[in-house]
């Protein structure tokens, strides 16, 4: 059984600073850590998607990737301290992650899940959850074009709480998505990163536009991690962070689609998630950073 260990890269690296920036719907913390003291801040989230988890440990090793550096003296990593704070936030989905990895296997939030699952038995239940405990999908909770993705989906016949695709009953009714929302604002990144899996690409535009700079950016992350540029049929591209981030907060905006195979993907594949990550969290930090 995974166990997401956030107190271990604490004992390990003193220079990160940790948080709690809201609750999930069963009141488990959602929390940030970061990384640096300057005035450049940047965002980072994984697991939006329950059955995606594995994208929170990947993102963990991100951030003990830079502490490593720091503690090291590495004066790349030094620079990026005195100039940048990176959020990092390993596990927007904390009530789903439970249930997907088996944390979360009875009592009352456990049982209304399954029920919800109950109509949708083409999809494997725990393990084809990806939304959060109450069956709303919390990449399409943003205020970017959702009256759009709720036609789309609705159209799919997503009309109610389901295991994924369901919009929910209006934005940010989601705690988790509104607390990620409210988060994001009150720091004012300059760019912000979403893990998800999987298919080895990279999105980085809003119904085909991105603020400037932002293909530059895009393709030093491909290069860093080996994944390819790609862009969301229409269908897709609307509600989530990535959509939001750009649209209303005009900064570079990335959704990376982590490793290859079937969701949840195995553990064997975490050490080259973790690679590809950290490349591009390096490459943002230094965008951060003013490199
Ligand atoms: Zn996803």
């Amino acid at each position: 059984m995974i166990n997401f260990d956030f107190d271990g890269i604490f004992r390990r690296f003193p220079t990160l600073r940790a948080g709690v920036f809201g609750r999930s719907v069963m009141g488990r913390p959602l929390r940030f850590f970061s990384f640096g003291a300057g005035p450049r801040a940047a965002v980072f989230t994984a697991a939006h998607h329950a059955n995606e988890w594995i994208t929170a440990p990947a993102l963990i090793n991100c951030a003990g990737a830079l502490a490593a550096g720091y503690a090291a003296g590495d004066p790349d990593s030094e620079r990026i301290f005195r100039k940048t704070r990176l959020y990092f936030i390993p596990l927007v989905n904390p009530d789903g992650a439970a249930l997907v990895t088996g944390r979360l296997a009875s009592g009352r939030f456990h049982d209304s899940a399954k029920s919800i699952a109950a109509a949708y038995p083409e999809l494997p239940f725990p393990s084809g959850w990806k939304a959060n405990i109450r069956g709303v999908d919390l990449n399409l909770q943003y205020p970017a074009g959702w009256d759009e993705a709720k036609r789309i989906k609705y159209s799919q016949g997503w009309t109610r709480p389901a295991p994924r695709d369901y919009v929910g009953r209006a934005p940010l009714c989601a705690s988790e998505s509104r607390a990620l929302y409210t988060f994001t604002r009150r720091v004012r990144p300059a760019c912000v990163l979403a893990l998800h899996t999987q298919g080895e690409v990279i999105y980085w535009q809003y119904k085909g536009s991105a603020p400037p700079g932002a293909r530059a950016l895009a393709e030093r992350l491909a290069a860093a991690s080996g994944y390819a540029l790609d862009t969301v049929p229409d269908e897709s591209s609307n509600a989530g962070y990535r959509d939001w981030a750009i649209e209303a907060l005009g900064i570079p905006a990335f959704t990376v689609e982590c490793g290859l195979g079937e969701n949840p993907l195995p553990l064997s594949q975490l050490d080259g998630i973790s690679a590809a990550a950290a490349g591009i969290c390096r490459e943002l930090a230094e965008y951060c950073a003013g490199g």
